[in-house]
């Protein structure tokens, strides 16, 4: 490294502000150089002159009373200085950082709760088909089905027949979703069976979407009436999106 290049680097060797390797480079041709090492400690001196205050020019106070003064005169209503104003302003933009901080991260929580919610409801759709146990009480009677919750749940779940639609109720089922038991009501169309989860809606859930496609499964949610819907099936999503039209009716 020869004087020039080195003085290109000098501001930001002395700011300390050069990567290991650049740093070092200045620093070795410093020692062999005494007129770049002067320069140096020149640029040193005034970097220390600067940071202790004795360069820094401060405005007397009779300035700041003047210029207050002034303010007051122009706008005899305007009862905060501008040295206070600037508070205000750094205050705000504190105060915005926070309000901006704790919305993504309450999003981010909200959405990773979901994520977690949709991968159990899918869970305990696959459960239900592969431990043979699809309904505690088999029945394709809505009017057999409503009542068996009713010792079981604090809450009484919509139990609709659609038969004549094509979606035949074959029965229900408590399940655990949400950190709570919940109502499934089973459904079958053709081969395809669907599970219909209903629990009373609460804030905790976000409705980010209505329908979703996970692990081959599709989902539609909805809420309705303070009821948080979840239907879920192996069926394709247009037959699933008449069973949901169906339900919510
Ligand atoms: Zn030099």
């Amino acid at each position: 490294m020869n004087c020039n290049e080195t003085k290109k680097l000098m501001n930001a060797y002395v700011d300390g502000e050069l990567d290991s390797v650049s740093s070092l480079s200045v620093e070795s041709h410093v020692q062999r150089c005494a007129l770049c090492l002067t320069e140096v400690e020149n640029l040193r001196a005034l970097a220390s002159a600067i940071e202790n205050g004795s360069l820094r020019f401060k405005a007397p106070l009779r300035l700041k009373k003047n210029v207050q003064a002034a303010i007051r005169a122009a706008n005899p209503s305007a009862r905060i200085s501008i040295f206070h104003w600037r508070w205000a302003t750094v205050s705000a933009a504190a105060a915005l950082l926070v309000v901006v901080f704790l919305a993504v991260t309450t999003q981010l929580a909200k959405s990773s709760e979901e994520t977690l919610l949709v991968n159990d409801i899918v869970s305990n759709h696959v459960r239900s088909m592969m431990a043979n146990h699809l309904t505690d009480v088999p029945s394709s009677d809505s009017h057999t089905v409503k009542p068996w919750f009713g010792g079981k749940l604090d809450y009484s779940p919509p139990t609709k027949d659609l038969a004549e639609q094509g979606f035949r109720l074959i029965g229900g089922r408590l399940d655990y979703l949400d950190h709570r038991p919940v109502a499934a009501l089973v459904y079958q169309r053709n081969q395809h069976f669907i599970n219909l989860f209903v629990w009373p809606s609460n804030n905790t859930v976000v409705k980010s979407e209505d329908q979703l496609t996970r692990q081959g499964y599709n989902l539609i949610h909805w809420t309705s009436s303070g009821m948080t819907y979840w239907l879920v099936s192996e069926l394709n999503s247009t037959e699933l999106n008449e069973c949901a039209r169906l339900l919510k009716e």
